[in-house]
């Protein structure tokens, strides 16, 4: 099945000289959906159980949920600054296009829990480190960061300190 097909390029979203990876025609079509969760839930490392997978707001919610569906894990929203009701730990970090603040529940993971990191799009990797620090803060240990795809001229998986995978490359 060729996913690929299923992204499409955005030009000038959400600012002008950001081609936007629009994964919506992907979701659309629901054997490319299954397809997706069943290949990046394969491409988690396998040696160690994973607890708990994290999806980030807004798109990394769908696959995360399937992926944490596959691996027998529970699931963990990371949101946008406000959007968690209880207490949560915050961390300010810089995007491709621009600056913003995600939130974990602090009692989201228990020290020790082995944590998968999903999002849609490895562009920069500002927001996946942003995520690995607030799961190393709960005590969390962070086993992959996963993604459908990787912009690889902006070289996000220097950044991260963790096993990235992904299925595909820009
Ligand atoms: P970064 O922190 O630079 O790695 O950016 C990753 C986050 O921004 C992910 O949540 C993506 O959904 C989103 N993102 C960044 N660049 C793009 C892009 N070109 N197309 C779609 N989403 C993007």
């Amino acid at each position: 099945m060729n996913i690929r097909d299923l992204i499409r390029d955005i030009p000038d979203f959400p600012k002008p000289g950001i081609v936007f990876k629009d994964i919506t025609p992907l979701l659309a079509d629901s054997e490319a959906l299954v397809h997706c969760a069943d290949q990046l839930a394969r491409l988690c490392p396998t040696d160690i159980k994973v607890d708990k997978v994290i999806g980030i707001e807004a798109r990394g919610f769908i696959l995360g949920g399937m992926i944490a569906q596959r691996l027998d894990a529970g699931f963990i929203p990371v949101r946008k600054k406000g959007k968690l009701p209880s207490k949560v730990n915050s961390k300010r970090y810089g995007l491709e296009y621009g600056e913003d603040v995600l939130e974990i529940h602090k009692d989201a993971i228990k020290a020790g829990e082995h944590i998968l990191i999903h999002d849609d799009v490895l562009a920069t990797g500002g927001t996946a480190q942003a995520v690995c620090e607030l799961v190393e803060e709960l005590g969390g240990i962070v086993v992959q960061c996963n993604f459908i795809m990787e912009l690889n001229f902006l070289k996000g998986r220097e950044k991260l300190e963790t096993k990235v995978a992904s299925l595909l490359n820009y």
